[in-house]
């Protein structure tokens, strides 16, 4: 078999390491090309010297390299990224990095003809139709596949649509650490009560969001660009167990469902294997075990985050963007103590009526609505 070369952007995160996890345990038909850190370079380096990849980039910038991993061709700062996903010899880019340098990165590989492995959520947040306009079906085969498990999840019910369309995409949640707390609770909660996601194991930055449903509401916005659905055809529902990944319903009346256990590995592999279907080291659902799986309507007044989100899919231009950038900030702060839990929706709100009309129809455009929005939130919350 023709080993796929693979370019995996943010490798030493959460997602970077379970994807180089299924790799090892399919040596025969992935090959790593290309891998970045941003300053895990001790990481790195390991891995640099286990998967023998021609490129490596560190984006925090220039270290020295040790004698054994000065075999490869190494790139650092900031535009490294762009760099390897531009110029790194592979088929697919993996862009599981966190923040707007992702958008950058998909539109590089795109531009250098790669297929991408999207497990950022900003690129399409901020930047959806620069991303889709960037990544148009080739000859039947997408060139965009989706690694997060509700994205994958919708992904393959839609391979069995037989093109026939969607009425509705639920997405499903876990209602995080905080779904049966009161209002009053989740808006003085501590970091470390956020910080305890009830079934997946990520990285701080989208615990927290797990925990606001934030996460929820920049999957929704990433839902509309990627399966090109309206605003009204993106329903959320709440499912503690994480076990259907997400649904879509047909004209007919038909819900297909995608289930599996929570582990990560299943959709990273969905995407790296496509559309072949790879062991990947995820445990064996069995049913009867969990017995019972519930459901439940999300709060949108306990949690604002998903009808700031549907605000944001209906208004035009660099809203999505905004909400995101604003988002970033105000967990930043959250994370250092200098905000409650409950401001950082009040300061996505805020800066959405700020700027939440800046236009947004250029890689430039969404740049710069991102700078002034962060600067607005700064702002907001001092
Ligand atoms: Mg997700």
């Amino acid at each position: 078999m023709t080993k796929r070369k693979l370019a995996i952007l943010g490798s030493t995160g959460s997602i970077g390491r379970q994807a180089l996890d299924i790799v090892s345990r399919h040596p025969d038909r992935f090959e790593v090309t290309a891998l970045s850190a941003h300053n895990r370079a001790e990481e790195l380096f390991d891995q640099v010297r286990r998967f023998r990849p021609t490129m490596a980039a560190l984006t925090a910038g220039e270290v020295r390299l040790p004698e054994d991993v000065r075999f490869c061709d190494w790139t650092f700062g900031a535009d490294a990224l762009e760099q390897l996903a531009h110029h790194a010899p592979c088929d697919d880019v993996l862009v599981s990095v966190v923040g707007m340098v992702g958008l950058k990165s998909v539109l590089s590989a795109r531009k250098a003809g790669k297929r991408v492995l999207l497990a950022n959520k900003e690129a399409l947040v901020a930047g959806g139709h620069l991303v889709m306009e960037a990544c148009p079906d080739e000859n039947g085969s997408p060139t965009l596949i989706p690694v997060d498990s509700e994205h994958s999840a919708i992904y393959q019910c839609l391979q069995a649509a037989k093109g026939n369309p969607f009425v509705h995409i639920i997405l499903t949640a876990s209602g995080g650490p905080f779904r049966t707390w009161p209002a009053e609770q989740i808006a003085n909660a501590g970091i470390k009560d956020a910080l305890k996601h009830p079934n997946w194991v990520m990285g701080q930055k989208i615990t927290i969001d797990s925990a606001s449903m934030f996460n929820k509401g920049l999957e929704m916005i990433e839902a509309k660009w990627l399966f090109h659905a309206r605003p009204e055809q993106i329903q959320v529902l709440v499912h503690p167990q994480s076990i259907v990944h997400s649904m879509v319903a047909f004209l007919d009346g038909a819900v297909l469902a995608q289930m599996g256990v929570p582990d990560m590995r299943a959709p990273i592999a969905y995407a790296l294997a496509y559309p072949d279907r790879i062991s990947n080291g995820s445990a064996a659902l069995r049913l009867h075990q969990l017995g019972t799986l519930t459901f439940e309507a999300p709060d949108e007044t306990r949690f604002p985050a998903l009808r700031l989100a549907r605000e944001a899919m209906q208004a035009q231009g660099a809203a999505g963007c905004v909400f995101n950038a604003a988002n970033e900030v105000a967990v930043d702060a959250f994370l250092q103590g200098r905000i409650a839990f409950g401001a950082i929706a009040h300061a996505v709100e805020g800066t959405l009526s700020r700027a939440g009309s800046l236009p947004a129809n250029t890689l430039d455009e969404v740049l710069d609505a991102d700078r002034q929005a962060r600067g607005i939130t700064l702002n907001l919350i001092s």
